[in-house]
């Protein structure tokens, strides 16, 4: 094995203590304590564990934050009812409706009536919007986190070659965007692509976001290339990403493992925004 792990615990850990020293500063400073609710409806196990995490994060951070954990059946009218008291609610100032939604709800209308203000997972249009044109708002967590994970690496993204594998809204579209707005020659595929490991092979930074088990092998990666594994799958024998890890790393410069790459960062991404948030309501 030749290639670099990156360490996402390690990175997330880094970015945890500066975070936690940022909410000392705008307590202390400006009186502000950061405040982020959590809105799940229903009883997902998965979305269960996923809000304890994140106000256990909260917690470590300082941040307050309220779980508002509605009924399975709750309607659409109390859902955007709850919604609009919270984008008036002070003392809140990120808001995170944890998805999916169950069916007889309108997710897309829910996540329109977050105020784009407090939209801290950066899926209201208007975020998306400014991440197209290139204006400061809200950037979804896990594209953040590959960001901060390539950037850990200090191979340089000006005039290189990136390939995203995967298009969806809350991975692969807006992590080309910002790969694009670090100066990277971005090609983005999916589904449809013909020869994709040719292409694959043209990129000196590799990210994978599709969610099929060890998808991409060795025959896919530069050599030296830098190889970001979004996928989170379940096997028979645990938890598998995208990528053929062992296979892979015979030929990349930089990977990174799963568990333990990408994931650990989401959560510190949503904590960064949460405090950005309260920065600049407080200006
Ligand atoms: P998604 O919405 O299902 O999108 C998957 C994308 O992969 C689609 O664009 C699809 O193409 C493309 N695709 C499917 N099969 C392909 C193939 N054989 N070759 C090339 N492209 C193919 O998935 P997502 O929400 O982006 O998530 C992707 C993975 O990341 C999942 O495993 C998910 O669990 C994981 N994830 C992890 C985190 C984290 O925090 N670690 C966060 C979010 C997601 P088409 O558009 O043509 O259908």
């Amino acid at each position: 094995m030749s290639a670099k792990i990156i360490d996402g615990k390690a990175v997330a850990r880094e970015i945890q203590e500066r975070l936690a020293e940022e909410v000392v500063q705008l307590k202390n400073e400006r009186g502000i304590t950061p405040g982020l609710a959590v809105v799940l409806v229903g009883n997902d196990p998965a979305s269960r564990v996923y809000v304890n995490n994140k106000k256990k994060m909260c917690e470590k951070l300082g941040i307050y934050s309220e779980e508002h954990l509605l009924d399975e059946s709750t309607s659409q009218d109390t859902l955007l009812a709850l919604i609009r008291d919270l984008n008036s609610n002070p003392r809140i100032h990120g808001i995170l409706v944890q998805l999916p939604l169950p069916g007889h709800l309108d997710e897309k209308a829910v996540l329109e009536a977050v105020s784009p203000d407090k939209d801290v997972d950066g899926f209201h249009p208007m975020n998306v919007g400014r991440l197209m044109v290139g204006e400061p708002g809200f950037v979804p967590c896990t594209p953040a986190g590959i960001m901060e994970l390539i950037k850990h690496t200090g191979v340089g993204l000006k005039g290189k070659r990136a390939v995203v594998i995967g298009r969806s809204n809350i991975v692969g579209k807006p992590v080309a965007l910002l790969l694009l707005a670090e100066h990277a020659t971005v090609t983005i595929c999916h589904s449809r692509t013909v020869d994709l490991p040719g292409v694959a092979r043209e990129a000196d930074v590799l990210v994978v976001a599709v969610g099929k088990p060890k998808l991409v092998n060795k025959e896919f990666i530069k050599p030296g290339a830098v190889v970001i594994d979004v996928g989170v799958n379940r096997v028979q024998t645990g938890l598998v990403g995208d990528v053929d890890f062992d296979s892979a790393s015979e030929v990349a410069g930089y990977i990174t493992p799963v568990p333990g790459g990408v994931g650990p960062m989401t959560i510190i991404m949503l904590m960064r925004n949460t405090i950005e948030a309260a920065r600049r309501k407080g200006k």
